[in-house]
């Protein structure tokens, strides 16, 4: 058996005194294999409206068909339930994002290709998921869509609530979004397609 499941938390985290870290006998190396996949966490990150949920549900269909297990991890989705006891400041945002990592790199240890879609719009806390992860595993995809087309599309009205000023702290308005600068993939959606996007993140799954 493999030991090359060691978990970062060692390194990066205090544990309480009492808890152990248990190996697993079955590694992810051999969960991946009984697969017959390559595991691999996507993570889209770019403003409200750029894409994200779009292309994630259309890459998720396009790999169940394809008979690839994926799963997909959307934003909203997750502040309904396991973080639904989370805000929108800087540390509320940092602590959702940490938390959608460790569920990522466990659905990743499992042997799948997780697809996640969040703003994610601080640099440390895409640098901090992207750490859990072992070289390669980790695949960021930023939509680099502008403000301007995300604003005018504004599919969930969000963007009108935030000009109100019903929403505070909301990403691209009164709140930042930090680019990011080695996205292995970069995506516009007011020039690309849902097909192309699609295309592009295969291509470099493929790889
Ligand atoms: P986000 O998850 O980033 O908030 P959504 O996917 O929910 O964004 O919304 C994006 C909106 O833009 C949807 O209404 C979608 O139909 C529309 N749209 C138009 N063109 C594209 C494209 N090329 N790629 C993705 N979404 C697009």
């Amino acid at each position: 058996m493999s030991d090359s499941n060691t978990p970062y938390e060692l390194k990066n985290i205090h544990l309480p005194s009492n808890a152990v870290w248990h190996k697993c006998t079955v590694s992810p190396q051999e969960r991946a294999q009984l697969l017959g996949q390559v595991p691999r966490c996507i993570w889209l990150t770019g403003l409200s409206g750029s894409g994200k949920s779009t292309i994630a549900n259309a890459l998720d269909a396009t790999l169940h068909e394809a008979g690839i297990k994926s799963f997909l991890l959307d934003g909203d989705n997750v502040r309904h339930g396991l973080n639904k006891d989370l805000g929108m400041t800087e540390t509320d945002r940092a602590e959702n994002i940490r938390r959608i990592g460790e569920v990522a790199k466990l659905m990743v240890d499992a042997g799948l290709i997780v697809i996640c879609a969040f703003i994610s719009p601080y640099k440390r806390d895409r640098q901090m998921v992207r750490s859990m992860f072992h070289h390669g595993q980790f695949v960021e995809a930023y939509l680099e869509t502008p403000l301007s087309v995300c604003e005018e599309r504004d599919p969930k009205g969000l963007y009108k609530k935030a000009r109100a000023g019903v929403i505070k702290q909301f990403t691209g308005i009164s709140d930042p979004y930090e680019t990011p600068e080695n996205a292995e993939i970069v995506i516009d959606t007011s020039r690309d397609s849902v097909t192309d996007s699609v295309k592009r993140i295969l291509q470099v799954l493929s790889q």
